[in-house]
């Protein structure tokens, strides 16, 4: 997989986490729901104790138990402050239920208007996936049904008015949902181009800082080494006024493809300046670093722009083994200044050469080419 297939991805599932067909994962979307479906459920229960307002006997009952349901169903979203989207499918469901028991609950079934299923169809466009916004409208057109035939005579009106209750707040729900998607996939698009170098397509610092509590995690839970690898294109300056910016450019990206292809897909390439890139990953021992730094030096040395134009870096290696409650931004940003100190180390060495800081605490197996040795 590319670099920048997995910035693409990676940014993919996370924005899926909040996304369509999720449900409210946002404390503070949970909280409305949950605030708007108890309102209801309040302003609903007045009805009991106006006379007139109900038909009388075990009506009042279903009823009472109806917005009692309300209350209910919005404690758990109020105090988990999130929900799936079952449980999302499960409140447009019962809150179309309600409206139904309403209908058949006034004395005048016309107080009941069928714009109270907005909250619900609104709820299923803005957070549930295709599949279930179409289940919530079929709903939606039943509850419409239900309550015309109690408010109309005639079956030629009650399909009216049904059809235009119910296509009026389906197609409010699917102007909703649309707009979430298109939302969405704006969010997505500008979150990808967040966290990716415009130029090579590879990661961008930003992405870098972001994924290093995962590759620490990681190294803390499979008991392995941190390791940072700093890359400086050599007599980079050179190329460009040789052959012009556009070439260096050219050169850049070629570098980046044959990087892409040579890491291994738990690393994080990024390019963290003009001509400097950084991969950070795990590692088992020092050799285990050095093997992989000699690759990322041959794939540069190798790789060739269009024009036939190559160039080398000079690669410093730094490796760590993370120790639990240190501030993983912060380490990494140590760990890559070692490694940039040991990258000056190869320039000075002759350049195209791979140059590392020793670990403090060597073990069997630690064992790389020391500044000024040959890769
Ligand atoms: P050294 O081997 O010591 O690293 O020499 P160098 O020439 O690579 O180093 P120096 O820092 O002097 O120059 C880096 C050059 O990289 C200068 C700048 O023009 C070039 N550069 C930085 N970003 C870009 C870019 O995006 N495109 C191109 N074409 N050149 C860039
Ligand atoms: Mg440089
Ligand atoms: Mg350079």
């Amino acid at each position: 997989m590319s670099a920048r297939q997995r910035i693409d991805t990676d940014t993919r599932t996370r924005a899926h986490d909040t996304a369509v067909s999720r449900g409210p994962e946002h404390r503070i979307a949970a909280r409305t729901l949950a605030g708007l479906t108890a309102l209801g459920g309040l302003v609903g229960s007045v009805n009991l104790f106006v006379d007139g307002t109900l038909h009388a006997g075990t009506t009042r009952v279903f009823y009472a138990v109806a917005m009692l349901a309300c209350l209910v169903a919005a404690a758990p979203l109020a105090v988990r402050q999130r929900a799936g989207r079952w449980p999302t499918f499960g409140l447009v469901l019962l809150c179309d239920l309600v409206y139904v028991i309403v209908v058949l609950s006034m004395s005048q079934p016309a107080h009941a208007a069928p714009l109270l299923l907005l909250f619900p169809s609104f709820v299923a466009a803005w957070f549930l996936g295709a599949w279930m916004v179409a289940g919530s409208m079929l709903v939606t057109v039943l509850a419409c049904g239900i309550a015309m035939v109690h408010t109309y005579d005639g079956a030629v009106l009650i399909a009216v008015q049904t059809a235009i209750s119910a296509g009026v707040l389906n197609g409010a729900s699917v102007g909703v949902h649309v707009l979430r998607c298109r939302v969405q996939r704006l969010l997505e698009a500008t979150r990808a181009l967040s966290h990716q170098d415009p130029l090579t397509g590879l990661a961008n610092r930003r992405h870098l800082v972001e994924n290093a509590p995962r590759i620490w995690r990681q190294a803390r839970r499979e008991g392995s080494r941190v390791a940072a690898m700093v890359l400086d294109l050599d007599h980079f300056k050179r190329l460009n006024d040789a052959h012009g910016h556009a070439a260096g450019d050219a050169v850049l990206r070629a570098v980046a493809a044959s990087l892409s292809a040579t890491v291994r897909p738990t690393d994080v390439l990024a390019r963290v300046g003009g001509e400097e890139l950084v991969v950070l990953g795990l590692v088992n021992d020092a050799a285990d670093a050095g093997r992989l730094a000699e690759r990322l030096r041959t794939a540069v040395a190798t790789s060739r722009s269009a024009a036939g134009h190559s160039v080398t870096a000079s690669i410093g290696i730094a490796l760590v083994r993370p120790v639990d409650g240190e501030d993983a931004t912060a380490a990494t940003w140590r760990l890559i200044d070692r490694a940039d100190g040991a990258m000056y180390e190869a320039k000075q060495a002759g350049r195209d050469r791979v140059a590392a800081v020793l670990p403090r605490q060597r073990t069997a197996g630690d064992h790389l080419p020391a500044a000024g040795e040959p890769a």
